[in-house]
């Protein structure tokens, strides 16, 4: 059996081993009891809380607040109050708690003393000061964004992964008009008045910007003309990416609209300008070659003199096949670039071309050399000669005219896949200055030069890798590069050998 004083002992032992801070405080705010765990919580050893008083161990900001309701919990008008408050700890830092007070009430409900629990929420607080520091960075972060969003000149979209238009920008809204006249449903891929940058053909479904997107595409300056209007009609160069979670899973995408339609038509009075001014030089120049040529087989005319004429005709000739790149161009722009294709030996082709580069090469000290299948049969390839002749023509002329000291070109040519359903491969690999890594993507873009080739005065036009570009893919062929800087560079050409 149990007697009263081991109950009271139990208390005891309760009250000291509670988890949370407990203490009972006396009518005048001394602490009668307290146990180790709001010792603890304070800083103080287990007996030195006892006689302190709360006001002593109160934050000074908070103590008339405390002091009020303790004076009305001492006479009676409330039995309990709880209350957020800052304590001082002993070593001076502030400790948040919860306190909760209960006024223990004599027989004749005169107030003998109080219970208090304390729970320190110093951890609590801090983190949940930390969410709000964190969650108004981010509410500033979204109106910043929000304002960027809605006042840039580029038309932002974007698109759910089911394909829904989830959000888009003013400009963007300004811009849909055109493309729909009749309204968008704000799903991707509708069709509308959409075409391709040739401005006549029109674009089918898989090939709208935004149905690309949705099948998880990501691409940089797409470009094509909207509206059926030729006044009024607007072209855009648009670039897509995915949204992805933390995971990696598609949350949607992206597509930026910027209108290009100035920069386009810039581009097509210069392209046409070009082409005409080239049209029209080269009839004159014709006349003045075909002149040349009879004066430069006058035997009566004395040695200095047709030597000048030869140093005149070479620059004529010259001339000729700068305008002749300058056509060229113009006539890849207008889609009519028209192939006179033959069934064709590319292995004499090579021969042929490589005897013709020799001159030039001889002269630069580089060596040009030829690997082809030994004591090989024809490779033949249903092709247009001119034009592959060229190809092969503008891709040697660079490996002499980017040639370091000493280097050598090799030009070879092998059979891929089976028979006539299969492929031709000419590579034209040079030990040459090679290509700098920034600049081995842009090397097939038209007027591109490399910083080397303008530096150091090497003459180029810039046109000679487009015009191998266009020629190749007129054969539904491809043409890559493989360069490294002071080494050299490999231009392999893929050509099917027969593209019906
Ligand atoms: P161009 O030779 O008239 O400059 P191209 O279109 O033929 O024009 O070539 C574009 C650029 O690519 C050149 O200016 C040069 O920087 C680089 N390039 C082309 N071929 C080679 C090569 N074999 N070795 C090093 N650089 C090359």
């Amino acid at each position: 059996m149990e007697g009263p004083s081991d109950s009271a002992e139990l208390w005891r032992l309760t009250l000291q081993n509670s988890p949370i801070g407990m203490a009972l405080v006396g009518l005048d705010g001394r602490v009668l009891m307290a146990n180790r765990a709001l010792a603890d919580m304070l800083g103080y050893a287990d007996d030195e809380l006892c006689a302190r008083g709360f006001q002593e161990l109160t934050h000074p900001d908070d103590l008339e607040g405390d002091l009020e309701l303790f004076s009305r919990a001492r006479s009676g008008e409330i039995d309990t109050y709880r209350v957020r408050k800052r304590y001082r700890h002993a070593r001076g830092h502030t400790v948040w708690c919860d306190l909760s007070v209960a006024a223990v009430r004599g027989p004749d409900g005169e107030t003998l003393h109080f219970i208090s629990q304390i729970i320190d929420v110093t951890e609590q607080r801090e983190a949940a000061a930390r969410l709000e520091a964190a969650h108004a960075a981010l509410e500033r972060e979204h109106h910043t964004l929000e304002a960027i969003f809605e006042t840039v000149n580029v038309g932002l979209l974007l698109i759910g992964p089911d394909g829904r238009y989830e959000r888009s920008n003013r400009r963007h809204r300004e811009t849909m008009s055109l493309p729909f006249p009749d309204g968008h449903a704000g799903t991707a891929g509708q069709l509308g008045h959409v075409y391709f940058p040739d401005g006549r053909t029109l674009m089918g479904k898989e090939d709208m910007p935004s149905y690309r997107a949705v099948q998880g595409e990501e691409f940089d300056d797409y470009t094509y003309w909207v509206g059926n209007d030729p006044l009024s009609r607007a072209a855009f160069s648009t670039s897509a990416r995915q949204v992805r979670g933390p995971a990696g899973e598609r949350l949607g995408s992206v597509l930026a609209y910027q209108e290009i339609t100035d920069l386009m038509r810039a581009m097509k009075v210069k392209d046409e300008f070009v082409s005409s001014v080239s049209h029209e030089l080269r009839t004159p120049l014709t006349s003045v070659l075909g002149y040349l040529e009879i004066l430069c087989d006058n035997d009566d005319l004395p040695e200095e003199v047709l030597d000048q004429l030869r140093v005149v005709q070479r620059n004529a000739v010259r001339l000729r096949s700068l305008l002749s790149d300058l056509l060229h161009v113009g006539q890849t722009d207008e889609g009519s670039l028209e192939l006179q294709r033959v069934d064709l030996d590319l292995v004499a082709l090579v021969h042929d071309a490589v005897e013709a580069a020799r001159a030039f090469a001889d002269a630069s000290g580089v060596t040009v050399v030829t690997d082809l299948p030994p004591d090989g049969p024809a490779l033949h390839a249903v092709v247009d000669e001119l034009r592959i002749r060229q190809v092969l023509d503008n891709l040697l002329s660079n490996a002499v005219k980017y040639a370091a000291p000493g280097s050598s070109a090799t030009v070879s040519l092998r059979a891929t896949g089976d028979g006539s359903d299969g492929e031709l491969e000419l590579a034209v690999a040079d030990t040459g200055r090679g290509i700098a890594p920034d600049e081995v993507d842009h090397v097939f873009t038209r007027f591109f030069r490399g910083g080397e080739a303008l530096g150091q005065h090497i003459p180029g036009t810039g046109l000679g890798l487009d015009i191998v570009a266009s020629i190749v893919a007129g054969h539904g062929g491809t043409v890559t590069v493989e360069s490294e800087l002071g080494k050299g560079s490999t231009f392999r050409v893929r050509l099917p050998r027969d593209a019906g």
